[in-house]
């Protein structure tokens, strides 16, 4: 490693129980497609590319891939219809943008970023985000690019009467074998001068109410980034991570207690479980580059570049 390499990376394809992905071919898939967003990501941030672009660029291309539960193959809510959150920040600013309950675009990660840069908003919702995306000559996909034959056959499960709903299983119970799986993605990056972003996008919990809006889009709960401390993004059940303020928690350990990211993210998972008995995990990268993670859920899907150093993936 030479002394140029203090860019890091993580991505994320969400946390849970995975039982949906039966076979090794699955799980290769998975992992192959996150070990190729890292090594994207290495090429930007290796030749000077922000930590911003990074994420942006990464997270595009995890929305892209219809595995994860994020832009094509997002799951759908109570109507059959899929509605996204994302949400993108800066470190170094604190600048950030996020779109919620919104429909037909292709990358919500990239509506996000141009509320970051072109807006004096943080957050648009619904017909004022799509209004916004008008403005900008989004292109609007129609309802199929999103739809997967899997995601049909896991809505059609869920729905009432049926077996399946992933809200309302307790940790513990998860732990030993439900079928939790929340697969929104995520990345963080700290980039060659130390700046720090993040970034995270989902369709939200399978069969959500129409209208519900999660953790993923609300600055400190699903996403954050401070080049003070660290930038994080989180997987799971939303309300969780609503109610405990995560990812602003996780930052607030490493400002109020000078830890590092690995002893921040310990006391965040016990956070998390101690007070809401929290489902999910997240990424986090400290202003050091170190990077750590952390789940309640059985599994997450995620792997990182620490320090311009060798690419791990682990599901
Ligand atoms: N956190 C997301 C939400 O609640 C779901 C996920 O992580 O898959 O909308």
């Amino acid at each position: 490693m030479d002394n140029l390499d203090t860019y890091s990376i993580m991505v994320h394809g969400g946390a849970g129980d995975f039982g949906n992905l039966k076979s090794d071919k699955d799980r290769v898939r998975c992992l192959e497609s996150i070990r190729s967003v890292l090594e994207h990501g290495r090429c930007i941030l290796q030749s000077g590319g922000s930590a911003l672009e990074t994420v942006e660029q990464c997270t595009s291309l995890l929305e892209d891939d219809p595995v994860f539960n994020a832009g094509a193959g997002s799951v759908l809510n109570e109507a059959g219809k899929v509605e996204m959150d994302a949400a993108i920040m800066c470190g170094a600013t604190l600048k950030a943008g996020a779109v919620a309950g919104i429909t037909n675009i292709a990358n919500p990660v990239q509506l996000a970023r141009v509320v970051l840069a072109e807006s004096d908003h943080v957050l648009l919702i619904s017909a004022g985000a799509q209004r916004f995306a008008d403005r900008w000559n989004f292109e609007l996909m129609p309802d199929s690019y999103f739809l997967t034959p899997q995601r049909l056959a896991e809505w059609e499960q869920a729905r009432p009467g049926q077996h399946g709903g992933s809200i309302g299983v307790d940790a513990e119970t998860s732990a030993s074998g439900g079928e939790e799986k929340y697969g929104t993605v995520g990345v963080v990056a700290r980039d060659r001068l130390g700046s720090l972003a993040a970034a995270t996008s989902t369709g939200g919990i399978a069969n959500k109410s129409f209208g519900r809006v999660g953790d993923s889009p609300i600055l400190g709960a699903g996403v954050y980034a401070d080049n003070e401390t660290c930038a994080v993004s989180c997987s799971g059940v939303g309300e969780d991570f609503m109610r405990t303020v995560l990812a602003k928690t996780l930052s607030d350990i490493i400002q109020f207690k000078a830890l590092d990211g690995l002893a921040a993210a310990r006391e965040g998972i016990d956070y998390l479980l101690r007070k809401v008995k929290g489902r999910g995990g997240f990424i986090l990268i400290d202003n050091q580059g170190r990077c750590a993670s952390a789940f309640t859920t059985k599994k997450m899907i995620h792997g990182w570049i620490e320090l311009g150093g060798e690419t791990v993936c682990q599901l």
